[in-house]
């Protein structure tokens, strides 16, 4: 009798073993219903087997699940997804699968196509943009990885289109994986203005669970020639691939933070170079990784340092000094004046800051007592409507005190700002004007932020206050400032990556200015004007400044200038997590005696120590040479698994983006 080897949706380092009833068509790829400790499960048929040694014991497998058999593209992706990321192969394999199939109920009408946008009339490509397209079909469609560096405007999305075009009309599929839920509808219009005929799907976790098998069905059966997707589209198979784009490639939500952790960008390069297909890295801001190896010359490089509207300029950059300036409310006399004098020329204005809520944390100002979560290791943040402290990092909610807990004073104040605050703040300096704030308070409900976009873009809004979700990809033709705000903060942070990630944000949010025939200006409050982030940004020089991080990369033997992977851990109580990686430690340092080509530091406690009650802590694995790191992660791995107790939890974070 004939037996299958599956991965089943579990973190256990092992497929299982099922017999397969007479007259069921099996085989690798096929998604399966089977039972693991007597619940039903789907898992992926890794292998049959005519062998027969059977124990007694063995389960049947219990139906087809009425997915299409996966390709072996996407088979050897899981498979590499579980090797490279250390991911039990279980869980790396039911990333293949897609949701279950719903009745049928049409699905739900995108927003893109309740649109009735005019066809604009298309751009005939710039000089820039056609080196640009040239680099990228260049290799007459084998493998090859663009990176494109376009700054904020110059029409990096018509490159995609064009490229997208050539590959269509070859009868191939086009991936194009874009970070944020948000902007796929934007994205999905612009497609669909652009390549008309094209049937065009996307796939993200906020499309309803039959919408999504739907799209992926047309994905899998090759109807769909565009699918546009957030990372999570990486895993779907594409039997015509031509292409692929990676859009905004440095964005930090191609990696999944927990499950597999695995970076879509990365997989993307993998699937692009295995399909023998182009692919294109597309930013204002790439990577270092991506910027290192465009250096190497492994990764072509196309450069586009206009923005395409040749009316529009990149904006110029002032800084506003906080330190002796009348600052209200937050803000500096500059800014409320280059805000009012927008308001005077009905232009919009932006004002970012990366803080949702009122005000980042509650004081004691007899005692100095803070707001504090009492199962993270973090301050809880002043809510307004409802009057809520929060936490951001687990969710716990409470009434504010009507005293300090510490010492009974009842003078408890907000410390500093947060965009609830700047709307109030706003809205009592300017009555007159029309202000809306965005962020993941007021975008909760699922059209949210396409009804507030629509509403800028009819200018219906003056001023704007929002968090990162603005800073992306939006095209707001009459919008010619943005004030900067509590940008400064992130100077302090341990994180390596801290200033390439605000250098990203910066000139993301500061290209939302001045993006047609108006000038825009933006308008950073800064105590520091001199730090190289912002010398970076008012000089829109961003190959420089990467040139220096690089530098300071190779000094400290830091990414991309080595490999790093993460253990992490966390228990409820930190002797155990201590204990833990202190093995672990150990073990690494064992496994590695005589090595030198991979170094294991000693256990330090997580960036945030304590998260929703637990207590974290981490090992970090580097080495320069990514062949030694990947040798030596399976067998920690190995050894991980036997020292661990069931109180703590623990996994391994390869090319960790967070710490
Ligand atoms: P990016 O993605 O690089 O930030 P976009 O693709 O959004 O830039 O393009 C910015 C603006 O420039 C858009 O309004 C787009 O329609 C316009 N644009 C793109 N290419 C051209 C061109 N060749 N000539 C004129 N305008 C263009
Ligand atoms: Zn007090
Ligand atoms: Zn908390």
């Amino acid at each position: 009798m004939a037996i299958a080897h599956v991965a089943m949706p579990i973190a256990a380092w092992q497929t299982f073993d099922y017999w397969i009833p007479d007259g069921l068509d099996v085989a690798r790829g096929d998604v399966v219903r089977a039972r693991l400790a007597n619940r039903a499960a789907l898992g992926v048929v890794i292998d049959v087997d005519a062998a027969s040694e059977i124990g007694e014991r063995l389960q049947p497998i219990d139906a087809l699940s009425g997915i299409p058999r996966l390709p072996e593209e996407v088979m050897a992706l899981a498979a590499f997804v579980s090797a490279y990321y250390q991911a039990a192969p279980g869980l790396a394999h039911a990333l293949l699968v897609p949701p279950p199939m719903r009745a049928r109920k049409p699905a739900a009408k995108s927003a893109a196509q309740m649109e009735s946008d005019p066809p604009a009339a298309l751009h005939a490509l710039n000089a820039a943009q056609t080196n640009a397209l040239d680099a990228i079909l260049g290799s007459s469609g084998t493998f090859a990885v663009t990176m494109l560096h376009g700054v904020t405007g110059s029409g990096k999305t018509d490159v995609y289109l064009a490229a997208a075009t050539h590959a269509v009309a070859r009868g191939g599929q086009v991936l194009i994986l874009v970070p944020e839920i948000n902007l796929t509808p934007q994205f999905e219009r612009r497609v669909q203005r652009a390549l008309p005929n094209v049937h065009t799907v996307t796939l993200h976790s906020r499309l309803a669970a039959g919408a999504r098998r739907a799209n992926w069905n047309a994905a899998a059966s090759g109807d769909a020639q565009v699918v546009l997707s957030t990372r999570l589209g990486v895993f779907a198979p594409l039997p015509h691939l031509a292409l692929i784009v990676v859009d905004e490639e440095h964005d930090d939500s191609f990696k999944q933070q927990d499950g597999v952790r695995y970076h879509a960008r990365d997989l993307a390069v993998w699937r692009a170079q295995r399909r023998n297909v182009p692919i294109v890295l597309g930013s204002a801001t790439p990577s270092l990784e991506t910027w290192a190896r465009a250096q190497g010359a492994r990764y072509r490089h196309a450069a586009m340092p206009e923005r395409a509207d040749p009316r529009a300029r990149l904006p110029a950059i002032r800084f506003a000094p906080l330190r002796g300036a009348d600052v209200r409310d937050g803000f500096t006399p500059a800014l409320r004046e280059a805000i009012s004098a927008r308001l005077a020329r009905h232009e919009q204005s932006l004002i970012f800051v990366n803080r949702r809520g009122y005000a980042p944390s509650l004081k004691c100002a007899a005692c100095g007592w803070e707001s504090e979560c009492t199962r993270c290791a973090a301050r809880l943040v002043v809510h307004h409507e409802p009057d809520r402290l929060r936490c951001h990092h687990c969710g716990h909610a409470e009434p504010f005190p009507r005293a300090c807990p510490e010492c009974g004073n009842v003078d408890l104040l907000p410390l500093g700002f947060g965009t609830q605050r700047l709307e109030q703040a706003i809205r009592a300096a300017f009555p007159g004007a029309r202000v809306a704030r965005v962020d993941r308070d007021t975008t909760r409900n699922k059209d949210a932020f396409a009804t507030l976009s629509k509403d800028v873009e009819d200018q219906a809004i003056d001023i704007l206050i929002g968090t990162q979700m603005l800073a992306k990809g939006h095209d707001f033709r009459r919008l010619t400032l943005v004030g900067v705000l509590g940008a400064d903060n992130a100077l302090y942070s341990a994180d390596f990556r801290a200033t390439e990630r605000l250098a990203a944000l910066l000139m993301q949010v500061a290209g939302r200015a001045g993006r047609a025939d108006r000038a825009g200006e933006v308008i950073v409050q800064t105590d520091f004007p001199g730090h190289a982030v912002y010398r970076a940004l008012a000089s829109h020089d961003y190959a420089r400044f990467a040139a220096e991080l690089m530098r300071e990369r190779e000094a400290a033997q830091l990414p991309p200038s080595s490999r790093i992977a993460l253990l992490v851990a966390e228990a409820h109580a930190r002797a155990d997590v201590d204990r833990f990686l202190d093995a672990a430690f150990d073990r690494a340092q064992s496994l590695c005696d005589g090595d030198a080509r991979v170094q294991v530091f000693p256990p330090v406690p997580a960036a945030m120590a304590r998260r929703r009650g637990f207590e974290r802590g981490q090992v970090i694995a580097q080495s320069d040479e990514r062949k030694a790191l990947l040798a030596f992660l399976p067998r920690w791995r190995e050894a991980l698994t036997t020292t661990a107790s069931a109180r703590v939890r623990w996994a391994l974070d390869v090319d960790p983006v967070s710490f």
